[in-house]
């Protein structure tokens, strides 16, 4: 039965739903190995090369309310993450940005808590664009206007991020109960009306079933210019209200990245390391994805925590990790 739908997947064949589900349940290791192998051929032969993208949290103060329950990254959400409120200044953000433009890094997320109507991503990108040469990614969720966006697309915004993270509507009131789901919709589609990149992604982990990823990922078809789909498996923050739901397994961070590579061949595919584990940064490469983000230089200016887990890949372990599977980190505009 897998190695039928992997045969239609490598004669470039599109796959219908019910075969999408049956890639999800497969539990034999050899048919989980001969995924990976078919994710990554087809990342390989379009392009061997691996981006990595750094970051820079401009604000962990955020205005919805009630927070989502996984949340450690806004202030007083857990002791583990930043906990105490903070609001990057300028000098801060250039720092942080020159500092990572003189690495092999290429690109940069500027990402931040919601409230401010994009004011946050719009300075930050006024920054990055203005004085480096790295290329942008912005994800303050919904906290974007059109205006917002027509200003950070002024502005040279390569990619602007708003993930729908699940989009099992009762599943998403129940974890984000200060949030809409058609929120999120309606930015990614001011995004692609704006023609700017658009990157929206799953967390998977939080109860969804796999029909649920299945109809995820074919509902992001419908966004033009959706070019990168991030792939976040979920990790219990300390003092949250999730902290005692299990973690996403790494074999299921795997399955979904292969699955997403075989229903979108040339998208990029993008995994935190701080949700995947900076040591298993490897595995969501072995699956086909060709972004890892958070990636942070020994010499990073700031305290850093990640979002989704406090811990971060360092550039050189990834720049190893890179290299070790025959893989090459692209290069700078
Ligand atoms: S996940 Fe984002 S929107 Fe939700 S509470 Fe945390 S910072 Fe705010």
């Amino acid at each position: 039965m897998i190695d039928k739908i992997l045969d239609k997947v490598n004669q470039s064949k599109e796959l219908n739903k019910q075969e999408i589900l049956q890639l999800f349940k497969i539990t034999d290791e050899d048919d989980f190995k001969k995924l990976l192998s078919t994710a990554s051929y087809i990342r390989d032969s379009i392009s061997e090369d691996i981006k990595l993208t750094s970051t820079i949290h401009l604000t962990n103060i955020c205005k919805v309310s009630p927070k989502c329950k996984y949340c450690g990254f806004a202030s007083n959400t857990s002791k583990e993450g930043y906990y105490s409120g903070f609001y990057k200044k300028h000098d801060e953000i250039l720092k942080i940005a020159e500092c990572i433009d003189k690495t092999e890094i290429p690109r940069i997320s500027c990402s931040g808590a919601h409230g401010y109507n994009g004011r946050q991503a719009i300075e930050a990108a006024k920054i990055v664009k203005g004085k480096t040469s790295l290329e942008l990614l912005v994800n303050v969720g919904t906290d974007l206007t059109p205006s917002a966006i027509k200003e950070l697309s002024k502005y040279n915004t390569d990619t602007i991020c708003c993930n729908l993270e699940t989009i099992n509507e009762e599943l998403f009131n129940e974890l984000k109960p200060g949030e809409q789901l058609r929120d999120r919709i309606k930015v990614c589609e001011m995004v692609c009306e704006e023609g700017i990149e658009l990157s929206s992604g799953l967390l998977i982990g939080i109860g969804e079933s796999y029909e649920d990823r299945v109809n995820h990922l074919l509902f992001l078809k419908r966004f033009k210019t959706l070019g990168e789909i991030p792939v976040m498996g979920f990790n219990p923050y300390k003092g949250t209200p999730m902290e005692h739901h299990p973690k996403c397994s790494i074999e299921e961070q795997m399955k979904t990245i292969a699955i997403t590579r075989i229903i979108y061949p040339k998208i990029r595919i993008t995994v935190p390391t701080p949700t995947i584990g900076p040591k298993n940064a490897k595995y969501s490469l072995l699956a086909g994805a060709n972004n890892l983000a958070t990636v942070v230089p020994q010499n990073y200016p700031l305290n850093i925590k990640g979002v989704g887990s406090p811990s971060y890949g360092n550039l050189e372990d990834v720049l190893n990790i890179v290299d070790d599977l025959g893989l090459k980190v692209s290069s700078k505009y």
